[in-house]
């Protein structure tokens, strides 16, 4: 016996520790390694970068407890295979875009982003507040994932056009690269839509295999350079009003976390959710001036009778989607009391206030 001993010994004693105290204070040094894999590129500027700050943040916070190595896109699976690597475990984490997992779970994608539906701020307190984490949770679970906010683009632009948009007509086979349910709206308008991963979309448009395509807004299509391409640079991005993007945890990994840790990822990933959403509003603006004032783009807003007609179909297609599917449906249900109740209180706040802003 050793002196050491007898003083841990009288510390305990002392102290009245019990032995599962002495079992938490070893689990709190227990030290894990993780691997995130995201559906962009490495080091991708904004979205692409959430999931390294984030890493660093838990690193920071748990002192080096919980140590999370970032994998672009392509490094261990192709970004499309971020849902099934996270799923069965051959990766603890992932970053991506609900959306892109509609295929598995048609519901996930107002966990996205829907046309016409909330914005960045609206989208974050119908998930951390108004009751959307618990449904998200209820539709990834069956997947043994848990799923959390991963940052915000703000409203996107509708995108880049080689041809001006004056009426409906000009929608009429237009061949344009837009992903999702604002697809199938453009489609169902006359358009021709087209799904292109963003890093082939500058050929796409230069050699005209495509008329237009959207991206995200102007701080992400500066880096692009759609401008040296495209004429017309069109708004409002109604098909991505507000897109967030996600986390997602393998459940057997997290279970095995201490509580400590737990709150550690749930923290940092909260952080990640704001701090990419105000990275965007601060670097969108400065890179709209560039676009209009160095480059000359012409910025344009889509008219209304084009927008109306997207509006009303994309009313037909989710209620179509709701039809085919139960869980789309609650999910549906419960978005939709939710977005009239904060457009009702937004049209006499934020969106009021804004208007009377802008006054001359
Ligand atoms: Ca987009």
């Amino acid at each position: 016996m050793n002196k050491s001993f007898f003083i841990i010994l009288s510390i305990l004693i002392f102290s009245g520790c019990s032995s599962d105290s002495v079992n938490q204070a070893s689990e709190a040094k227990e030290r894990f390694t993780w691997s995130l894999v995201t559906t962009w590129p490495k080091n991708y500027p904004g979205l692409g970068m959430a999931p390294e700050r984030f890493a660093n943040l838990v690193d920071e916070m748990s002192e080096g407890r919980l140590k999370i190595k970032v994998f672009g896109a392509g490094e261990l699976v192709p970004a499309m295979g971020v849902f099934d690597a996270v799923s069965n475990g051959s990766a603890e984490m992932g970053h991506g875009g609900a959306y892109y997992w509609k295929g598995k779970i048609p519901a996930a994608q107002f966990f996205a982003g829907v046309p016409f539906g909330l914005t960045a701020d609206e989208i974050n307190a119908w998930v951390n507040r108004g009751g959307g984490q618990e449904l998200w949770q209820d539709l990834y679970r069956p997947f043994n994932l848990l799923p959390l906010p991963g940052g915000n683009t703000g409203t996107q632009m509708f995108g880049w056009f080689n041809k001006e948009i004056k009426s409906l007509e000009d929608i009429r086979g237009l061949k344009m690269r837009i992903p999702g349910i604002g697809g199938e709206v453009f489609q169902r308008a006359g358009g021709v839509p087209v799904n292109i991963p963003g890093g082939e979309l500058y050929t796409a448009l230069q050699t005209g295999t495509i008329d237009a395509t959207e991206w995200v807004g102007p701080y992400n299509d500066l880096a692009f350079g759609f401008h040296q391409i495209a004429d017309y640079y069109y708004y409002p991005g109604w098909h991505e009003p507000g897109s967030m993007l996600e986390f997602m945890i393998n459940l057997d990994a997290w279970n095995k976390l201490p509580e400590t840790l737990k709150v550690i990822v749930k923290t940092a990933a909260q952080a990640v959710n704001q701090d990419l959403l105000d990275e965007y509003t601060a670097m969108n603006n400065k890179a709209l001036q560039e676009l209009v004032s160095k480059y000359g783009v012409n910025l344009l807003p889509l008219p209304e009778e084009v927008l109306k007609e997207f509006k009303d179909i994309s009313e037909t297609v989710l209620d179509e989607l709701a039809a085919e599917d139960t869980e789309f449906k609650k999910v549906y249900e419960h978005f939709k009391e939710f977005k009239n109740n904060v457009t009702n209180y937004h049209n006499i706040s934020e969106d009021a206030f804004v208007k009377i802003r802008s006054i001359e």
